[in-house]
This record gives C-alpha cells, structure tokens and sequence, in this order.
C-alpha cells in the first residue's frame, strides 16, 4: 500500500470527527433506531459510557448516500424528510413521511408535497451493499427494522411531531393517521432499488412498544438479552459502542469473548449437543444443494417462480497451441529449440522476447461451472 503523503492527508479522520459530532452519535436518550439489540438499548438507557470504537467508514458511507439521496427527494418531489418524532420513552428521525391530500392541505403551501399519498406513510430508506442483496430482495425488512419503523409510525400516530424550530406546521398538525409503512431498499454498490410496503398494523405497534418497554424495566443493562451472537460473528457487535462490558474479557487471554458463555461442564455439554444439531444441519444442507444442482445440471438460465437460475464458468480453457508455435517457428526459419524434444517453454520465452503473438486454442477441458440462485428483483 502506498503511504498518504504528508501534504495529502486521508478524509477519513475529518469524516469520523464529524460523525462523532453528530447528535446521533451523542445522545444518551433511546432512539429508534437503538433498538436492533436488547441489551444495546439498555446500556444506551442506563447512560453507561461508550468504551468501543470501530472502523466506520462504510456506516459514514451510508449515511452520505441516505442524506444525498433523502435530500433530492425533498428538493425535488417536496417530501417531508428526516423529521423529528419523540414522547416520553422514545425518539427518533423519519426517512420521509407521505401525507395524504386532507392532511397535506392543512400545512403551509411550501411543505405540502408535490403529489399527496393515496394513504399517509411512513417510509425508511435503507442502504444495502450487493452482499446482502439477495436477502434483501427475498425477505425484506429485518425483524428490528420493522421494530424501528413501527416505533417511528406509532409515535405519529399518538403524539405527532415534535414542537421545535424548523417543524412547527408539521407539529400543529397534531397525531397523524399513518396507513402505510414503506421500507425503500437501496443497494449502495449499483444503485437498484427494492420496495417493500404494507398497511399499519396496530399489533404489530404494541409489539414494538413493548419491547422498549421491556428493557425499560431492566435494573441493570446485564439483564438484557443479547440480540446477537458477539463479535467475530456478528457485525453488529463488530462495530457496537458497547461490546467490552457486553462480553467482558476471555478468562484465557486471546481466546473468543464467546468462551465467557461455558461455565462449567453442563455448559460444555450443551454446547456439543448444539455442535452436533448445527453440523446435521450443515450436511442436509449440502445434501439438498447437491441433489438439486444435479437435477438442475441441463437446465436453461431464467426466472422460475421466486428464483432465478443462472450459471457461472463453463468456459472454454485457452491452451497455447504448440502445433502452431512449431509452424511459427518454421515460417520464420527460426530452428526450433529442443531439450529432449521441442523444448516448447524455451518457445515461448523466444515468442514474447521477439513480441510475437502466442498462438493458443481452445482445450478440452473447461472452466468449473457453478450454480447461482437468486430472488427474482421486484
Ligand atoms: S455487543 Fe452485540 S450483543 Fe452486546 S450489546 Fe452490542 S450488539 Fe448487543
């Protein structure tokens, strides 16, 4: 790697400096978007002091491509952008909230949008790399993005926006009626876009509300459920402010902070048991896959239902062409050099020395070929 040169310094610095001024990166109060892990949620409610720090530059990736993105929408289409939501217990910041026309028509002329929503929405823009794509497109939303959204929807369904500078129409308007929840997915590595929609369902509100109010009751954030399965297997803890009082430090130094799970023997032989499940799991898996690789093996690329079939490799290997190296040599009245033959390496030093072209063709064998299976874009 090439060093930074001292007059051109690296902008990732500026960028983590100004990503730890944000107010998100500050507050010590719940917001909605805290509540992916239980036990996160609960050190970040008992005020308890951020130890971890992480590489963030794909996360300050994200969030200059949402801002970038949500900006447009609203210079453009007049949305309601990054608006703020909060009541006792919980905050948050909307991605974009779609008013329908009566409630649009009660606000000043300059914030009602350029086209009003058949039904109000609350829609959440994420940002995914081609990685997670696939899971994406075929499952959508996460169980905690859901939990965040509706956390998001339900505070303006009883409280409305908050009353502070730069928003106060938008808190006249009192609780809204949102119908709609929409999660806007989009892949930051190509640009496509996934949308997943459904109408706002109540139950699923008292559920996001009782999940904070779960971790509210907690005496102290160790009582909280890890949502996770610890760094080294999950990125989220990877790059969570918390991970050292979360896990502690391994009783053998340099060993996973997951040997702190195993006490004693039954611990052991709970974990084994859980080894063996996995590891049957494992090889049904791959039994599945193969048999059904091998069904598949003349089968056309397309879109069957759900999924879409495609191949990889299969290619034709290039091989150099020895016959016409001789054949080269010959019409060049070059001898041709010999070992205990036609020493066909020397040849080839000889050609490229000489900037001749290699002659090649095509082998016999072929590239491995591969099955790749993936959800069929919406
Ligand atoms: S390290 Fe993982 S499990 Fe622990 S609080 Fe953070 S996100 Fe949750």
């Amino acid at each position: 790697m090439t060093a930074q040169p001292v007059s051109s310094p690296s902008l990732w610095p500026a960028a983590h400096t100004q990503d730890a001024r944000r107010p998100r990166s500050l507050q010590r109060q719940l917001g909605a978007s805290d509540t992916v892990c239980e036990r996160r949620a609960a050190y970040i409610l008992s005020g308890a002091e951020r130890t971890d720090t992480s590489d963030k530059r794909a996360a300050i990736l994200g969030t200059y491509l949402h801002e970038g993105l949500l900006g447009s929408a609203r210079t453009e289409y007049g949305w309601l952008v990054e608006t703020s939501v909060a009541d006792d217990t919980i905050r948050g910041h909307v991605d974009a909230v779609h008013l329908d026309a009566p409630t649009a028509a009660r606000l000043p002329k300059r914030l009602r949008p350029t086209t009003p929503a058949q039904v109000t929405t609350v829609e959440d823009v994420k940002t995914k790399s081609t990685f997670l794509w696939d899971k994406v497109v075929r499952y959508g939303a996460t169980a905690a993005e859901i939990r965040q959204v509706y956390l998001y929807a339900d505070l303006l369904r009883t409280v409305g926006w908050v009353d502070k500078y730069g928003q106060k129409p938008l808190a006249r308007l009192g609780p809204i009626d949102v119908r709609r929840i929409r999660f806007r997915f989009v892949n930051r590595d190509n640009g496509a876009e996934h949308v997943q929609e459904f109408d706002f369902d109540r139950a699923e509100a008292t559920r996001a509300r009782w999940w904070v109010q779960r971790v509210m009751e907690y005496e102290s954030p160790e009582e909280a459920s890890r949502s996770f399965d610890g760094p080294g297997l999950d990125a989220i803890c990877d790059n969570c402010p918390f991970r050292t009082p979360c896990w502690g430090e391994p009783k053998t130094p340099g060993a996973a902070v997951q040997t702190v799970l195993v006490h004693n023997d039954a611990d052991r032989e709970a974990a084994l048991a859980e080894y063996v499940r996995g590891h049957e799991m494992e090889n049904e898996g791959k039994r599945i896959k193969a048999r059904v690789r091998k069904k598949l093996d003349d089968s056309p690329a397309g879109i069957y239902g759900l999924n879409q079939l495609a191949w990889t490799g299969g290619n034709a290997v290039q091989e150099v062409d020895r016959e016409a190296m001789i054949d080269v040599f010959d019409v060049l009245g070059v001898p041709v050099p010999e070992k205990t033959g036609a020493d066909f390496e020397r040849m080839e030093t000889v050609m490229k020395e000489a900037g001749i072209a290699i002659p090649m063709r095509n082998a016999a064998k072929k590239t491995p070929r591969a099955i790749r299976v993936t959800a069929v874009p919406k």
